[in-house]
């Protein structure tokens, strides 16, 4: 899809939880390239979700936009959408909202667009494990190379950015746990997320065992784990 026509799965009009800080709407777009068997958007992933008007959408927002702090675009992988730049232009040029965006970093350049052409203020980024594990946990081809080049491409920018990483015992170890955070070394907004199996991409993973959050705060005490307080 290009000029602007992304394909919007989802809206959540008001979140608390998806911007520190901030009261937000949530966009979620439809396709991933990675296949993350843990992943919670299963519909979104399999383009299993009816799609809903950019336009409505974008509407939906704009009668909320005093209200709201900013917008969160999120998925499925937004980035895969060559339309998107556009799209976030149109949605600021409507609302005048700040615009994260969730990405799993395969798409350096659309990145790189993003932030040059202003149109994005804020980057989660999902690091899914240590390097040599990557198309292994994300069930995908796409280089880790392109990964590592958005993190530099984040790096580098001014913009503010936050790197997570979803920790799934069937997948990895505490030890991997410790080689992402030698990956990231340079970077202070590292943040755990535990599994959850709730609901799964690969069915089989609703079987698996969730992880104790004790143990992950014991072996990496100075790294955020999102959701607890301890
Ligand atoms: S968890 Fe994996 S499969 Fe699911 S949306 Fe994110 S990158 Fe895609």
């Amino acid at each position: 899809m290009s000029d602007g026509n992304i394909p919007i799965g989802g809206l959540l009009p008001v979140s608390f939880l998806d911007w520190d800080g901030r009261v937000v709407s949530v966009i979620f777009t439809q396709g991933c390239n990675f296949h993350c068997p843990y992943c919670h958007n299963r519909e979104l992933v399999l383009g299993e979700v009816d799609l809903l008007s950019q336009e409505w959408v974008i509407e939906e927002i704009k009668c909320r936009k005093d209200f709201l702090d900013g917008i969160v675009i999120s998925g499925g992988e937004p980035t895969v959408h060559e339309g998107l730049p556009c799209f976030i232009r149109e949605l600021k040029k409507a609302t005048g909202l700040p615009v994260k965006l969730d990405t799993n970093g395969s798409n350096p350049d659309m990145l790189k667009t993003l932030i040059h052409e202003k149109l994005i203020s804020c980057v989660a980024m999902d690091m899914k494990g240590p390097w040599d594990k990557y198309q292994h946990i994300t069930r995908s081809n796409v280089s880790v190379e392109l990964v590592k080049a958005s993190l530099n491409v984040l790096r580098r920018s001014n913009l503010e950015y936050v790197l997570r990483t979803t920790y799934v015992p069937h997948l990895m170890s505490l030890e991997d746990l410790k080689e992402v955070q030698k990956q990231l070394s340079h970077d202070r907004s590292w943040r755990i997320q535990l599994f959850s199996s709730r609901k799964t991409l690969d069915e089989e993973y609703l079987y698996y065992a969730e992880p104790s959050p004790l143990d992950v705060k014991e072996f990496l005490p100075d790294v955020p784990v999102v959701g607890i307080d301890l």
